[in-house]
């Protein structure tokens, strides 16, 4: 509201007032801020592979390549338009939860089913990566929007895999801390430096980006995963040594 002669407040009341304003406006100038980033980005990584599909596709469309050789270029094409499925698919989650789009009622969530059922989703990703996958604890359960917890535990899992050596290890265990429910997933691969520990969960940020992109990363699995961690209320921590592993815990 305007302040007027009639309505204005003592200076000691004013000042409060003053300071809850000016931290609103950086907040909206962060968020602002945030958003350019994000589109920016979204741009760059968008036009990383459709340039190459496209410049692929040209060079088969002028004759360019030998008829033995057309299978090699078409399975190339194939990846980037896979690689680009996975980023638009990421990058719709990533927006539907800034927008709160998910609304969806929570509702018990058997966690240890979950592992169960992630696990022996990316069995055959385990065995392509020649890591060993399991999982122990006993059945706990949240209150959670299923989808959203199905979706950390992917990313977890799955940069557990990703991300280690040939005949590695991958453990996840569920159980109780605490009156929390507590989801440990740890593995023997090549972990992250101090330096790059706090920035992973940053949106579209990689250690590595030539060996992500080899393994088809997007650098917005564990953004995703902090954003459901939020939305549950619940906390996550990342140790990691590298050249040994990472161990990442979370508590909902
Ligand atoms: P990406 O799609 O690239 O895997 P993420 O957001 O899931 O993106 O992870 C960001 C980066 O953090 C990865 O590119 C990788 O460098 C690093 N990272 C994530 N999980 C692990 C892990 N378990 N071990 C080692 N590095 C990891």
């Amino acid at each position: 509201d305007l302040v007027t002669p009639e309505n204005s407040c003592p200076y000691e009341e004013l000042e409060p007032l003053l300071a809850r304003i000016r931290r609103q406006n950086e907040e909206r100038q962060k968020n602002e801020k945030m958003r350019r980033e994000f589109s920016a980005n979204v741009s760059h990584e968008l036009k990383t592979p459709l340039t190459s599909i496209s410049g692929y596709a040209e060079l088969m469309k002028d004759g360019m390549v030998q008829p033995g050789d057309v299978p090699v270029f078409a399975e190339k094409i194939y990846k980037e338009a896979a690689r680009l499925i996975g980023l638009v698919n990421d990058i719709i989650k990533i927006s539907r939860l800034d927008e709160r789009k998910v609304g969806v009622e929570k509702e018990p969530v058997d966690l240890y089913q979950m592992a169960e059922d992630v696990c022996s989703r990316l069995d055959t990703v385990a065995a392509r990566y020649d890591v060993s996958l399991d999982f122990s604890g006993k059945p706990v359960t949240v209150q959670g929007v299923h989808q959203m917890i199905d979706e950390l535990f992917y990313n977890l899992c799955e940069n557990a895999i990703k991300y280690n050596h040939p005949g590695g290890k991958v453990h996840v265990s569920i159980d109780k801390f605490m009156d929390r429910a507590r989801i440990i997933v740890e593995d023997t691969g090549i972990g992250i430096s101090k330096e790059h520990q706090d920035r992973v969960f940053e949106r579209f940020y990689r250690v590595d980006k030539s060996h992500s992109r080899q393994t088809g990363g997007t650098g917005l699995g564990l953004a995703i995963v902090k954003h459901v961690v939020e939305y549950h209320d619940g906390k996550i921590t990342l140790e990691s040594e590298e050249g040994k592993g990472t161990k990442i815990t979370v508590l909902l």
